[in-house]
Formats: C-alpha cells, sequence, structure tokens
C-alpha cells in the first residue's frame, strides 16, 4: 500500500486528493494546523469512509522541526505540498506572513524530505499566477514568469526551490503550474463561491447584492477534481518534471456572475460602466454592485492555458468545461442546508 503525506489536506484540494488517494488505496497523512475551535475545514466534508481512514499530524508549515520529524518518522512514499496562504487580495495586505508560510514553509517541507526522506517523491503546488501580466497566450511550461502579486513572488520562490533541490540533490520533486480551478468546496471569499454563494442567497429571496471588483478580469477556471488528478499522475510518471494544468478557455467574472444567475433562473442584464456597472433583476432589483475596494492594486491578466504536455506525456485532460463547472457550484450552494 502507498503512503502519502498531504500538507493543506482541510483545504479545497486536499478534499479532491484524499477522494482520489483512498479510491487508489493509500494509506493516507494529513498535515492540519491547530486552531482553537478544532475545525478540521473541508475534511468535515468528506464521506465517512474517507476521513475515518485518514492519520493527522498537527503542525504548522514555519515549523522546521515539525516537517523534519514528520518525514523522519513516516517516509511516505508520496508527499503533495499543497498547504499556502493562497488568496492573492490578502497577500497584497500581509506581505511578510505570505512569504513566511509560502516560501519559508515549503522550504521546510523541501529540506525535510532532502534530509530524511530522499526518497519520497514531492508534488509542489505552483501556480498561472507566476505568469502575471504574459505577453505570449497561451501560456505553457516554456512562458516567462512575471509574476504580480506577494502571493506570485512566494510562488515563484517555491517553483524554484522545487526545481532547484530536485536539480541539486537528484531528488523527485515536481512543480503544477495549476490555473484557477473551483468547486463546491472552494474557500468563499474567492470570486467563484462568493458568487455562487451569493446567487444561492438572492434565489432564496435575499435583498443583500453581490458586491464584487473588477467584473472584467479574466481567468482559465476549471473544476478541481480533475486538477488532483494531475498531481498523482505527476508523481507516478518515470521523471519528475513541472506540468501546466488548466482547461485553454478564458472567461470574465462578469460572465461567470451572468452564467450563475441564468443556472438558479434569475435573468440579469447589465448597465452602466467600470464602477457605476450593475446587474439588474427583469424587475428593476439591484442584484450585483460593483465595489471598488474590492479591486487588486494590480491585477494579472490575459491567462489562457496550453496544457498540452500534461496531456502528452500524462494522458490527463480537463473532463469538466465552464457551463458544468458553474451548474454545479450553484445548484450545490441552491441545496445547501445551513
Ligand atoms: P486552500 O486555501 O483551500 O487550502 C490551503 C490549505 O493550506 C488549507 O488546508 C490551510 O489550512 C493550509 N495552510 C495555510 N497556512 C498554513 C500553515 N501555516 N500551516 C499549515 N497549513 C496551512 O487552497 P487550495 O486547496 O485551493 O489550493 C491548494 C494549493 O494549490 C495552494 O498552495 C494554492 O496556493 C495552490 N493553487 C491553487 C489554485 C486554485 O485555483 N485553487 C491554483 C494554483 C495553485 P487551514 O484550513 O487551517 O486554513
Ligand atoms: P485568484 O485568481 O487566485 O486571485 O482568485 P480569486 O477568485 O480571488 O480572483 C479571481 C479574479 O476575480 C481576480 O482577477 C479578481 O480581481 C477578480 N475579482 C473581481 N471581484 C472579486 C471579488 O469580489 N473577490 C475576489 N476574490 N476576486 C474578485
Amino acid at each position: 500500500m502507498k503512503k502519502a503525506i498531504i500538507t493543506g489536506i482541510s483545504g479545497q484540494d486536499g478534499y479532491f486528493l484524499s477522494k482520489l488517494l483512498h479510491s487508489k488505496g493509500y494509506e493516507i497523512h494529513g498535515v492540519i494546523r491547530r486552531n482553537s475551535s478544532m475545525s478540521v475545514g473541508n475534511l468535515s466534508l468528506l464521506p465517512e469512509e474517507v476521513r475515518s481512514r485518514i492519520v493527522i499530524h498537527y503542525g504548522d508549515l514555519t515549523d522546521a522541526n515539525f516537517f523534519a520529524k514528520l518525514l523522519a518518522e513516516e517516509r511516505p512514499d508520496e508527499l503533495y505540498h499543497l498547504a499556502a496562504q493562497s488568496f492573492v487580495g490578502y497577500s497584497f495586505q500581509n506581505p511578510s506572513s505570505t512569504y513566511d508560510v509560502n516560501i519559508s514553509g515549503t522550504l521546510n517541507v523541501a529540506n525535510a524530505v532532502k534530509d530524511y526522506s530522499p526518497d519520497t517523491k514531492m508534488y509542489f503546488a505552483a501556480t498561472s499566477e507566476m505568469f502575471g501580466q504574459p505577453d505570449i497566450v497561451p501560456q505553457n511550461e516554456e512562458t516567462p514568469f512575471k509574476p504580480r502579486s506577494p502571493y506570485a513572488i512566494s510562488k515563484l520562490a517555491g517553483f524554484w526551490t522545487t526545481k532547484t533541490y530536485r536539480e541539486a540533490y537528484g531528488l523527485f520533486m515536481a512543480n503544477g503550474i495549476c490555473f484557477n480551478h473551483e468547486s463546491e468546496v472552494r474557500g468563499p471569499e474567492f470570486v467563484t463561491r462568493k458568487i455562487s454563494l451569493a446567487v444561492a442567497d438572492i434565489a432564496r429571496g435575499s435583498n443583500k447584492p453581490l458586491e464584487l471588483g473588477n467584473l472584467g478580469a479574466r481567468k482559465d477556471w476549471g473544476y478541481a477534481e480533475d486538477y488532483v488528478e494531475g498531481m498523482r499522475m505527476m508523481l507516478n510518471s518515470k521523471e519528475p518534471d513541472d506540468f501546466v494544468f488548466g482547461t485553454g478557455e478564458v472567461h470574465t467574472v462578469r460572465e461567470f456572475t451572468d452564467e450563475a444567475f441564468h443556472v438558479a433562473g434569475i435573468p440579469i442584464r447589465w448597465e452602466g460602466e467600470g464602477i457605476q456597472e450593475r446587474g439588474v433583476m427583469g424587475n428593476g432589483k439591484v442584484i450585483v454592485r460593483v465595489k471598488r475596494e474590492l479591486y487588486r492594486p494590480l491585477e494579472s491578466d490575459n491567462f489562457l492555458a496550453d496544457y498540452s504536455k500534461a496531456e502528452m506525456k500524462l494522458g490527463w485532460k480537463p473532463k469538466t468545461k465552464f457551463k458544468e463547472l458553474v451548474k454545479l457550484m450553484v445548484e450545490n450552494d441552491l441545496n445547501r442546508r445551513d
């Protein structure tokens, strides 16, 4: 039986990866940081048969000793390093803690593998945000990086740590350069889930309009379940390498919002421009407003994934299209009972 450690198991990707590895018969260990309410995030949403089999280790990314001990004791076959301060907007407000967790934290994990379990294969969760404002469209593994947020800078440091350790020490360490991926368990501050939650509330009669920032921001959005398959494929291929995962389709925040209201049976029309733009229902009720404070100090743009290397070398392809993604997220929130 293969043994895997997942950092960030309580997050979105940890949820889907746990389900996938369970279905493949892995022994799963997850790292969780302690909090005062002892909540375990998305782990609590996993089916009991999966959750009850996960061995939990309490520890923080910033604790090098914790990872040294964990790797020395468990010596897993695979380590999926997903934990991070993952919110771009927050990284502008708190760059130092983003660097501590994402840069020093990744160094702690990589050093623990190098020093205590060098046969462990390690996946690092890199990101399309590293491309920033690319001149070349679509982006692949050869596209130059031009990060445009503290988050992207921190992930670029993690990317290079992973690549440098692979080349310097002959370790199996690999970067997944994932474009945005979303789901019904996506954190509520990310724009897609913020939209699906608000649309569900409005469909239930709420009068509170959905407040958004840059409606014209464009992203390559896929379904998280597809992406965790790519992660496992990477660690089960012969050679460690870096891969882009995305859909090759781009949509604006406005299009996502439009489609989400459509799924809920609420037709929306757009009026005005820029900060004055509003989404209005047939009866004139304003259901979407633009709020200047929700704009980022710098926007990354021009994203479109060229995932042909993953397709050719791993046999990976996204299965879920944009409209299906919006539908499953909105329907999930419409059916929520809390
Ligand atoms: P989430 O934000 O849902 O999950 C992040 C996880 O990291 C949570 O389990 C969180 O724990 C944990 N974590 C944060 N800080 C620490 C810390 N100091 N010590 C230990 N654990 C910590 O992210 P996703 O699942 O969406 O993404 C997984 C990874 O992929 C992240 O690294 C993200 O940056 C990267 N990525 C994601 C993309 C996406 O579109 N989803 C795109 C490209 C890359 P807690 O529950 O306690 O907060
Ligand atoms: P990110 O791509 O990892 O930063 O994921 P987000 O979901 O946070 O943001 C996706 C895009 O939506 C970015 O270009 C944001 O600027 C844009 N956006 C527009 N309005 C909002 C909003 O209200 N919240 C968030 N989180 N993003 C918004």
